[in-house]
């Protein structure tokens, strides 16, 4: 690894962030997924998966539990899933905003443009769509009937809409090298998204690419560093892919990253939201891990604000 690419990372995650860790409870809702991708546990396909979605009330009372843990926002994330109608979303949301005043970050896949649109007015204040390959070709192999175009597409309908965008890349899927890696660092930069993840592949056991091997945490590392450097006041999480590794790597993680989510998707059916292996196996309940996590960051020196932990560039301090 680059030390010097990395401290200098270091050094513009504290202009920026300071020692702040924005934590955000991602409820994943559902499990099913009208998707195929080859990388991914929820595939289609994966008849060997138990499928479960949460009902809106089920939803709204994980938002509840994230509001009484003082985390200022919400990840709603699932499946491709279409059983979700866009306006019962959109009422959801609506009672989020109206009773918990949490900002919602929505991560549903692709959707139309007037459902984004519908989910915006309702109050919906981020969008994460990750890009996950630069590579067309690769892109429509691992995504089959799905086209880089469209996925850019619809990022573009996000950006125009207001949202604050997150988008960002698995690193290390098959024809991956270091160079192409640096490159889609380059060209997500060019999105200019207010949150950039870079997820380690891992496998999944019943996923075609069962075989292809998970990215190391040094690599990933490197390369969250890098985009650190291209885009110094994004947001940066330290996704659960690389959290698999242990605390002491997420910790050494968040001297580069500034962002956390914890799961707070219920305890009887968190497992099955197995989109690679070992994903949401912790035993213990919310409450408890939300303090394991707080416990740790305290006394690793970080600060945690509980306020909602917007873009860089919506910051009155900005
Ligand atoms: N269905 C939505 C959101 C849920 S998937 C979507 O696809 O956008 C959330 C993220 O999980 C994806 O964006 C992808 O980056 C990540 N993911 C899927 N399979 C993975 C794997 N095997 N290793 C690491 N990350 C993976
Ligand atoms: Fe579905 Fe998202 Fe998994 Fe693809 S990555 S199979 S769209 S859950």
């Amino acid at each position: 690894m680059s030390q010097s690419e990395f401290d200098e990372a270091c050094l513009l995650r504290r202009k920026y962030w300071g020692r702040k860790v924005f934590l955000r409870a991602i409820v994943e809702f559902s499990n099913h997924c009208s998707q195929n991708c080859l990388y991914c546990g929820l595939r289609r396909d994966n008849s060997g998966l138990k499928r479960y979605r949460l009902e809106y009330d089920q939803i709204y009372a994980c938002a509840l539990i994230a509001k009484r843990l003082e985390m200022g926002t919400v990840v709603l994330q699932s499946g491709e899933d279409p059983w979700y109608s866009g306006q019962a979303l959109a009422d959801l949301i609506v009672r989020i905003k109206m009773e918990l005043g949490l900002a919602v970050t929505l991560s549903l896949g692709e959707r139309t443009r007037a459902e984004y649109a519908l989910w915006r007015e309702a109050g919906a204040d981020r969008y994460l769509l990750k890009m996950e390959t630069w590579d067309a070709k690769t892109y429509a192999r691992l995504r089959p009937g799905k086209t880089l175009e469209k996925r850019l597409e619809s990022f573009m309908y996000l950006a125009d809409l207001g949202y604050e965008t997150g988008s960002g890349i698995i690193a290390g899927l098959p024809g991956d090298t270091e160079d192409s890696l640096r490159q889609a660092c380059l060209r997500l930069a060019e999105l200019k998204p207010d949150m950039l993840s870079i997820s380690p592949f891992v496998p999944h056991p019943a996923s075609p690419l069962r075989e292809h091997p998970g990215l190391d945490a040094e690599t990933t590392l490197q390369l969250m560093a890098f985009a650190r450097i291209l885009m110094p006041a994004a947001h940066i999480p330290v996704t659960s892919a690389l959290g698999l590794q242990g605390d002491t790597v997420r910790l050494y993680a968040l001297e580069v990253a500034d962002v956390l989510m914890p799961s707070l998707t219920p305890a009887e059916v968190r497992e099955d939201y197995a989109i690679y292996a070992g994903k949401n196996q912790q035993e213990a309940m919310p409450e408890e891990r939300a303090a394991a996590i707080r416990g740790l960051l305290l006394k690793a020196g970080f600060t945690l604000p509980s306020d909602a932990g917007g873009a860089w560039r919506t910051r009155s301090e900005a």
